[in-house]
């Protein structure tokens, strides 16, 4: 509901790590948001699809489309489940050629530059998704998309220094299988990085305040816990270990 009456923007998260610019889970805007931001399609050197719904994969095809001249001049990587390019697929067959594709497999790692990548675990959601951790010179960065809380979640995140995480609930809906405002809280704790970005946010969430949130977990586990905002920046190396 958020998404589709654009409460918050839904354009994904872009990654600047060392000199290599990653775009994570372009849904709905995120050419639009781009653009707006003064971000260059252009510069990207890879797309990361966490997931096939709709709200983070919807712009995938039109920018891979922008970062590679309307396909005149492919580079670049894709990463996504492998049920992203079979039956209804998200990404379409026609640019495939623009882009070195990569399926994710759980365990696979592989380097962007200097940048080394790892996809840890595979999460518990209505679909194929994937998690991933990032190695670069300011320290480790996790990120958790949608999942449901399972016991070994939080061990396949062990040692990072900062942790992006989807919190869509206040109350669990089974229907849906994303992590609640307690379970994120429990996965901060056991992993303890030093600072935590909850993103992601569904009506339940905006509704008890992502900030206040932030601050009680904070306030238990120690953490830096930080609630996003559209737009905002955040300095991974001014926070380095
Ligand atoms: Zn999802």
């Amino acid at each position: 509901m958020v998404v589709l009456n654009q409460l918050r923007k839904s354009g994904g998260f872009w990654l600047k790590l060392d000199d290599v610019n990653i775009l994570h889970d372009p849904g709905p805007g995120s050419l639009v948001m781009m653009h707006q931001l003064g971000l260059r399609p252009r510069d990207l050197d890879a797309i990361m699809l966490s997931h096939r719904h709709i709200d983070h994969s919807n712009d995938v095809n039109v920018v891979t489309e922008a970062m590679t001249g309307g396909g005149f001049t492919p580079r670049g990587r894709l990463f996504a489940p492998s049920d992203c390019f079979v039956n209804d697929p998200v990404v379409l067959q026609y640019v495939r050629p623009f882009i070195n594709i990569t399926e994710i497999k759980k365990g696979m790692e592989t380097m962007i530059k200097y940048v080394w990548i790892r996809f840890p675990i595979e999460n518990q959601h209505p679909v194929e998704t994937y998690g991933v951790i990032y190695n670069f010179r300011s320290g480790r960065l996790g990120f958790i998309p949608d999942t449901e809380y399972f016991p070994e979640l939080a061990h396949a995140y062990s040692g990072i220094d900062f942790l992006i995480i989807n919190v869509v609930r206040m109350k669990t809906d089974k229907r849906i299988r994303h992590l609640n405002m307690e379970e994120a809280a429990l996965v901060i704790e056991k992993i303890k990085p030093k600072v935590a970005i909850m993103t992601h946010f569904g009506l339940q969430v905006l509704n008890s305040s992502p900030e206040r949130q932030a601050k009680i977990i904070s306030q238990k586990t120690g953490v830096d816990v930080i609630a996003a905002q559209d737009g905002m920046t955040f300095d991974f190396d001014k926070r380095k270990k």
